[in-house]
C-alpha cells in the first residue's frame, strides 16, 4: 500500500491510528457545521500594514470579521462535548463548553486567544487550540487563497504566518535547484508562505545552512534543525499527498525522534493535549 495516502500512512504507522481517528471525527463534525463566508477586504487598505509586518487578521485596516469564526469554534466545542464516543476528549470539551457559556462575548474572546492574546484562561487550552483552529481554518479558507494570490512574498519573509501571525508548524521544500523554494506551513489557519532556505525560522540565525536529520522510509519527511538554538522544523520534501504529510499529526513520531536527539520543538503544535500525544 502506498505511504502517500492517509490510509497507507496509518497502515505503516499503527501507533498514529488513535490520533488519526480522532482528527477524522472532529473534521467530520466541523464539516457539518454551517458558517458564512468571510468578506474579502480591500487589499489596498491593508497594503501598508502588510509591508509593516502586521498579519492580515490583526490588521484594523483589513478589518476581517472574526465574530462568525468565534461562533463556529464554540459550535464545534459544543458538538464535541455532546459526542459521547470521544472519551476523555468529550469530558474536556464539556468543561470547556460550560466555561465558554458563562463568558459574555465568548466568540471574540476565543478568537483573540487563538491569535495570541491572553484574553482569558481556558480549561484544556490544548483542546481549545486544536478545536479552535480546526473550526477557524474552515471559516478562513475562502480568504487564504485570494490573500495568497494578492501578496508579494518578497515583502514578507517573516517567521510568522502572514494571515494569523502564528509561528510555523512545519516546512516544505518545493521545486528543484537552482529555483528550489522553501515554504513555512501554518498549523493554525493553513497558510503557506515563503521563507529563506538557510535561515532559522525561530532565532532567525542565518548560518547559510541548516542541519538535516534524514528519516529513512518516511516519504520525504525530514527534520531540519538549527545549530544555534536547537529548534527544529519537520520538513516535507516529497511529492505525495500534501494534505496528509503536512498535517503535523501524521509525523508525531518524528517529534519523538527529534526530542531524543536533544532538539527542541519551537514550532507551534495543535497536538499537545494528553489524548493526542505521540508514543514515547
Ligand atoms: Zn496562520
Ligand atoms: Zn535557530
Amino acid at each position: 500500500m502506498s505511504l502517500l495516502t492517509r490510509d497507507g500512512w496509518l497502515e505503516a504507522h499503527a501507533y498514529l491510528r488513535p490520533v488519526g481517528e480522532l482528527c477524522a471525527r472532529i473534521e467530520r463534525v466541523a464539516a457539518g457545521l454551517d458558517t458564512e463566508a468571510p468578506g474579502i477586504p480591500n487589499w489596498d487598505d491593508y497594503a501598508g500594514d502588510y509591508k509593516a509586518g502586521v498579519p492580515l487578521l490583526r490588521s484594523p485596516d483589513a478589518a476581517i470579521d472574526l465574530e462568525p469564526a468565534g461562533k463556529l469554534v464554540i459550535a464545534l466545542v459544543e458538538k464535541t462535548a455532546s459526542d459521547s464516543s470521544a472519551g476523555k476528549v468529550t469530558a474536556e470539551a464539556s468543561a470547556l463548553a460550560a466555561d465558554l457559556r458563562g463568558r459574555p462575548g465568548a466568540p471574540r474572546l476565543v478568537m483573540d486567544w487563538l491569535l495570541g492574546e491572553e484574553s482569558f484562561d481556558p480549561p484544556s487550552p490544548g483542546l481549545l487550540r486544536y478545536l479552535g483552529w480546526t473550526a477557524a481554518a474552515r471559516y478562513l479558507f475562502p480568504l487564504v487563497d485570494p490573500f495568497g494570490r494578492w501578496r508579494d512574498e518578497e515583502l514578507w519573509h517573516r517567521k510568522y504566518c502572514p494571515t494569523c501571525g502564528s509561528p510555523p508548524a512545519m516546512g516544505q521544500l518545493v521545486g528543484v535547484d537552482p529555483g528550489r523554494q522553501r515554504f513555512l506551513v501554518c498549523g493554525g489557519c493553513g497558510t503557506r508562505w515563503r521563507y529563506r532556505r538557510t535561515q532559522c525560522p525561530f532565532c532567525e540565525n542565518d548560518s547559510q545552512r541548516l542541519a538535516v536529520l534524514g528519516v529513512e522510509g518516511e516519504a520525504g519527511l525530514r527534520i531540519d534543525y538549527c545549530e544555534a538554538c536547537k529548534g527544529y522544523l519537520k520538513t516535507y520534501d516529497g511529492q505525495g499527498d500534501e494534505a496528509v504529510l503536512l498535517a503535523d499529526w501524521t509525523s508525531l513520531h518524528l517529534d519523538v525522534l527529534a526530542h531524543d536527539r536533544g532538539l527542541e520543538r519551537l514550532a507551534t503544535s495543535l497536538y499537545d493535549l494528553g489524548s493526542l500525544r505521540a508514543p514515547a
